[in-house]
């Protein structure tokens, strides 16, 4: 582990939840926070601990909403990580909800060595804020990015497209918008609404399932359909192309130099760390996964057991679709050194299969999605499964 870590810091908490949202989130009462917050840190100290004190290359607090976290919270989340890693971050990003942030919160995460802020602004438009079930209102995000570049911090926006209604005039309203506000980074995501239960429910009282069932349902109804959606995907690449970012990743663009160092230790397949509920693994090949519910990880904390390992995870598989994530593509002679021929065989295989339609362009020992892979990356992806 001479290279480092990244390392994920997950805080569920949101003042409400969205109804379309699958993370592992749970309402910010003061109680749950207290309790969450003295396990996160038990699961910090022992696994530096385990890991004999690795260096942190990247760190990203994610959630759930981490700046709803008051300022002695990040201060103490600070103190904790110092002590159990080598905490030399290159960079530090925190999600951000627009209407979250006010400068003593933003303070604390400065000195704690914040360098990036990835803003969930998801529309400009009042009717996809409303739409979503988002709490902000458009003109928060602009004054969030404001903050941010006085603080002198990289900024992210986070755009969501296929919201219910949403017309393909209204997606390049959102995205010139976002190009004018002048982020380093967009991430755009396709509407994805999950009609099958999730983890995080329990930590949420009220109707649970039945209750985000009628509302998926609905909004799945009034959605665009998959043509519209692909085109508006294509607008996206066409639009912030012209803005100046470079589409490096299937749902993300960035100017020069600015693309996140962290998620690239994602798709890179490199070594990386979760801590916190429903946070994931990878270190040293294997994956795992802390439970969603938050009583369930702060049971876990406490007995001191250890996470486990993810059996069904294969490896060679992951490797080859994360690195087509890219748009560097997949390197097949570097594969084939690390995985070996017979899984190096089975990948070139899949891929040959998805060439005459167009999805990926195989030339020499590079592998790479077209813009039509990009678009159906499922379609590839299944086929490299064992
Ligand atoms: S604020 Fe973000 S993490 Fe929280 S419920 Fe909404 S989408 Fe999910």
């Amino acid at each position: 582990m001479t290279r480092g870590i990244g390392l994920y810091v997950h805080v569920p908490f949101c003042a409400s939840r969205c109804p379309y949202c699958d993370f592992a989130t749970a309402p910010a009462t003061t109680a749950l926070r207290g309790r969450y917050l003295e396990a996160l840190g038990r699961e910090i100290a022992r696994e530096g601990d385990l890991l004999g004190r690795p260096r942190v290359r990247t760190l990203f607090f994610g959630g759930g909403t981490p700046s709803l976290l008051e300022p002695a919270e990040i201060e103490r989340l600070g103190d904790d990580l110092r002590r159990a890693f080598v905490f030399r971050p290159r960079e530090v990003t925190l999600e951000a909800n627009p209407a979250t942030l006010d400068r003593a919160r933003l303070d604390a995460w400065l000195a704690l060595g914040l360098t990036r802020l990835s803003l969930g602004a998801q529309s400009f438009d009042a009717s996809g804020l409303r739409a979503l079930g988002r709490t902000h209102q458009p003109e928060d995000s602009g004054a969030a990015v404001a903050v941010a570049r006085e603080a002198r911090l990289d900024v992210n926006l986070d755009l969501i497209f296929g919201w219910p209604g949403q017309t393909v005039a209204a997606w390049e309203s959102d995205l010139d918008i976002a190009a004018a506000l002048g982020p380093d980074h967009v991430s755009c995501y396709p509407l994805e609404l999950r009609l099958d239960p999730d983890g995080s429910i329990p930590n949420w009282p009220g109707g649970g399932w039945p209750v985000l069932e009628r509302w998926r349902a609905a909004a799945a109804a009034a959605q665009p359909d998959d043509a519209g959606i692909a085109r508006m995907y294509r607008v996206a690449e066409r639009s912030l192309g012209r803005a100046g970012y470079r589409h490096y990743e299937i749902a993300n663009w960035a100017r020069p130099q600015k693309r996140s160092l962290h998620n690239l230790g994602y798709w890179r397949d490199r070594d990386w760390l979760g801590v916190g509920a429903g946070a994931h693994t990878h270190l040293a090949g294997a994956r795992s996964a802390n439970p969603a519910d938050l009583r369930a990880y702060i049971a876990r904390v406490e007995s001191g057991s250890a996470r486990a390992i993810d059996a069904d995870a294969d490896p060679p598989s992951e490797n080859a679709m994360l690195a087509l994530r890219l748009d560097s593509g997949l390197d097949l002679e570097r594969y084939a050194a690390r995985f070996g021929d017979t899984a190096a065989t089975r990948v070139r295989t899949a891929l040959r299969e998805v060439e005459p339609a167009h999805l990926v362009q195989v030339r020499g020992r590079h592998a790479r999605l077209t813009a039509r892979g990009r678009l159906l990356a499922s379609e590839v992806f299944i086929r490299l499964l064992p």
